[in-house]
């Protein structure tokens, strides 16, 4: 069978184009475009069989649909030969039951899904997948690109690189200076792509990266290009699956770009319309009190939107004051029974320390998500037998400056309550056995 997907302007005017052509806005109507699927082809075969597949190919070795995101390859970009495809297994993430913490916060049933322990550690890998393979694949096809370029908040950038390196591709970074963490800057400059430090936000990197885009001969692979959505819609598909193909009562998401949360309606929408899973869960989008313009547009109840200037935040990835995909999000929400919530500094970088104190490790962004889930829980909108999934989007090891300055209290507007300094002794056993009694007595 012959799967088929397209580009369609997602502004009225249904104007379509094809994957391979190199185009993120619809010429009639400058409408943002999605990947539309041909879903009476997938229709052909039944829900159980799909789920066969998928469940056949999850994590196995045959190249490349043992990856959490080719093995739904259907489901995502079934353009792409298989010998264009650029993976590095990508996907697969752990869903853990996050016991302790949510007997201490009263919710039973809390999981949080790690897609930060991914190949650059982010989830960014999952949607950076598919754009780089399909770049690979214009190329094979005699279209000169002579790189693929992106601004980024960090993490971005670092998927990028990675593909962009492991396809041989010369990739193109804007940096906001002095905005991105040590971990995020070492990572594209590691993978050799050539990386550009502006003095200037992300929205500032961004403003110029759309120039540059408007060169045929760059790829831009920020989120305004909605193949990377497909390969994000993996993160739905694959949390039903790890519940046998069951969606939870709620799902908990950091938004900045709205790219993610777009993908996680998307993933369920699909797997709903193809009859592999009966219901909808809840969507909570969770975005940082410095940067929330989609939590002001909810408080208004989406009748308008209105872009803003995103303040510095601890939640580095999700200072965006003018997200691309917000009618897309806005869109989804709305389908899925929706809620906004926001979180201050000292309620995200509390909820990260609480959490780690439960065998965590958190990014700030899910410092904000699980912020927000305390909020709902405490408002009872959440029940405590509830199933909650919390999207983790990073790996904490990315962000252990944030950390250190939890710890050390010197963070802006943060009153750590969860600080844990080192206790220093001498090299001596009296004087090393007295601090670890009093440790252990402060604990009791
Ligand atoms: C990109 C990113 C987000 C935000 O995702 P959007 O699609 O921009 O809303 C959240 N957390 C981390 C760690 C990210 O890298
Ligand atoms: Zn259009």
């Amino acid at each position: 069978m012959k799967y088929n997907a397209w580009f369609q302007c997602s502004e009225g005017c249904g104007e379509t184009y094809s994957l391979n052509e190199i185009i993120y806005r619809c010429q009639n109507c400058n409408g943002l475009l999605e990947v539309k699927h041909d879903i009476d082809l997938l229709k052909h075969r039944s829900a159980a069989a799909w789920i066969e597949l998928f469940d056949k190919r999850y994590m196995r070795t045959p190249y490349p649909y043992g990856s959490g995101v080719w093995g739904k390859k259907e489901f995502v970009c079934p353009n792409i030969e298989d010998h264009n495809v650029v993976s590095m297994c990508e996907g697969g993430t752990n869903l853990f039951w996050a016991e302790r913490l949510g007997a201490e916060i009263g919710l039973s049933d809390l999981w949080i899904k790690q897609c930060g322990n991914s190949h650059t550690g982010s989830f960014k890998d999952l949607g950076m997948t598919v754009l780089v393979s399909m770049v690979k694949q214009i190329r094979t096809e005699g279209t000169p690109i002579r790189a693929v370029i992106c601004a980024s908040t960090g993490d971005t950038s670092a998927a990028l690189a990675a593909y962009a390196a492991a396809a041989d591709i010369p990739a193109i970074i804007l940096l906001p200076r002095d905005k991105v963490s040590p971990a995020q800057l070492i990572q594209p400059i590691a993978n050799g792509a050539v990386t550009l430090s502006l003095k200037t936000d992300f929205d500032g990197c961004m403003a110029i990266v759309q120039k540059l885009a408007e060169r045929k001969d760059f790829y831009l692979a920020n989120s305004i290009n909605s193949l990377r959505i497909e390969g994000q819609k993996t993160i739905s598909i694959e949390m039903a699956q790890q519940f046998d193909w069951e969606a939870p009562d709620w799902v908990i998401i950091p938004g900045g770009n709205l790219g993610n949360v777009t993908a996680l309606g998307l993933g369920f929408l699909m797997m709903q319309e193809l009859g592999i899973i009966e219901r909808l869960p809840r969507i909570v989008c969770a975005q940082s009190a410095k940067a929330n313009p989609l939590y002001q547009s909810y408080l208004k109840e989406f009748k308008e939107f209105k872009p803003l200037h995103a303040q510095p935040t601890i939640a580095n990835a999700i200072q965006i004051g003018n997200p691309v995909s917000v009618q897309k999000a806005i869109n989804i929400l709305k389908q899925f029974d929706g809620i906004v919530e926001q979180a201050t500094e000292d309620e995200l970088a509390n909820a990260a320390a609480r959490a780690d104190r439960t065998g965590l490790f958190n990014c700030p962004h899910t410092g904000v998500a699980l912020a927000v889930l305390l909020k709902l829980l405490e408002r009872k909108q959440i029940q405590s037998d509830d199933r909650v999934i919390v999207i983790s989007t990073a790996n904490g090891l990315k962000f252990t400056d944030f950390k250190i300055g939890y710890h050390g209290d010197k963070l802006n507007e943060v009153q750590p309550r969860y600080a844990n300094l080192p206790v220093e002794c001498e090299a001596d056993f009296d004087d090393v056995m007295k601090a670890i009694s009093r440790c252990l007595d402060d604990e009791d």
